[in-house]
């Protein structure tokens, strides 16, 4: 087992009650009735799951920094009254004192820029997949002077394997620096499974993981990519760090982060991959940029310095970044 610290403690109870509460706020608010680009329960789930983490965050380490990916200036507006009432009522079921203002303040608290010590948090990664029933993903992390020391994902519709599983247990995993990565049910009991990559070694057997959003890759990457590595299997499409998760159990072999040729430029976000990428490398997996170069968490609230990602089970990952040169 991985040491019980106070911050391995609390990054476990604070995934768990944000997985847990986004949860009841889905099979509360997304229902088929609605409209195609309805939004609003996502809207209220990412807040809420924000002001939670940020409200425990406060008791538990009230000198730590949050960066996060929301901020309540949307929520402030008149527009916007009936959203905040909607998150402030999920946020009295955990804290009777929770009214509009509080709320605000506590999700603000997530406006904090990276330090020598801060936590980050995906309040709601994959929004698409949220909406969907698909996979989506609570993550948050622990990181020091530069490292990330603790990665928490908690994926309330993956259970066994990559397929969607609403109604199942889900899965709360941890990573700790050399320590390594475990799975527990989201629904308890805390009995922790270490997880191990897989030993696949013939890249043209590899499993490979991509966005199921098109936008957030490069589709005709991915493919020129399995034609070089003679992958015949279609790729693995799904949302969120459940792919992170997916492949520290084993359950896949090399996950893609390409660049979308709509934004070459894009940035990646701390968020999106810090507790992702521990959880790989833990479970004796490597992450790197699409160059081969390790991640660099220093640069801000993005990864800068990096383009893309390219994780694999760490066997196959000279094959995969050959096939990206
Ligand atoms: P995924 O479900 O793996 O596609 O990742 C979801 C994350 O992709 C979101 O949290 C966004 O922050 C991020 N994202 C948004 N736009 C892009 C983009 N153009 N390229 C890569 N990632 C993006
Ligand atoms: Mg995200």
């Amino acid at each position: 087992m991985f040491s019980l610290t106070p911050e391995t403690r609390f990054a476990l109870d604070a995934v768990r009650q944000a997985s847990l509460l986004v949860r009841e706020i889905q099979a509360e608010m997304v229902s088929p009735a609605l409209t195609k680009d309805d939004r609003s329960p996502v809207t209220v789930a990412d807040f809420a799951s924000q002001a939670l983490v940020a409200r425990l965050l406060a008791d538990a380490f009230p000198d730590d920094p949050l960066v996060g990916e929301e901020g309540s200036e949307a929520l402030r507006t008149p527009q916007e009254a009936d959203t905040l009432e909607q998150v402030t009522a999920f946020l009295k079921r955990s804290f009777p004192e929770a009214d509009p203002a509080s709320v605000c303040a506590w999700i603000d608290r997530g406006a904090a820029s990276p330090a020598f010590r801060f936590w980050t948090l995906d309040p709601i990664d994959g929004t698409k997949g949220f909406l969907r029933g698909d996979q989506y993903a609570i993550a948050f992390a622990l990181l020091v002077d530069g490292e990330v020391q603790v990665g928490a994902l908690g994926c309330p519709n993956l259970s066994e394997g990559y397929r969607p599983d609403p109604g199942g247990p889900g899965s709360l995993v941890i990573a700790v620096r050399g320590e390594g990565t475990w799975l527990a049910p989201l629904d308890g009991p805390e009995t922790f499974t270490r997880l191990h990559v897989s030993t696949v070694s013939d890249p043209a057997q590899a499993r490979l993981l991509r966005s199921f959003e098109a936008g957030h890759t490069s589709v005709g990457g991915i493919d020129l990519f399995a034609r070089k590595l003679g992958i015949a299997a279609e790729p693995v499409r799904m949302d969120s760090q459940a792919k992170y998760a997916v492949l520290a159990a084993g359950e896949g072999e090399i996950y893609l982060r390409l660049l979308s040729p709509k934004k070459p430029n894009y940035r990646e976000k701390i968020w999106d991959q810090a507790a992702g990428a521990l959880v790989i490398e833990e479970a004796g997996g490597t992450v790197t940029d699409l160059d081969g170069k390790p991640l660099d968490f220093t640069a801000g609230r993005t990864l800068a310095n990096n383009r893309g990602i390219c994780a694999t089970n760490t066997v196959l990952h000279p094959a995969a970044l050959q096939a990206l040169a």
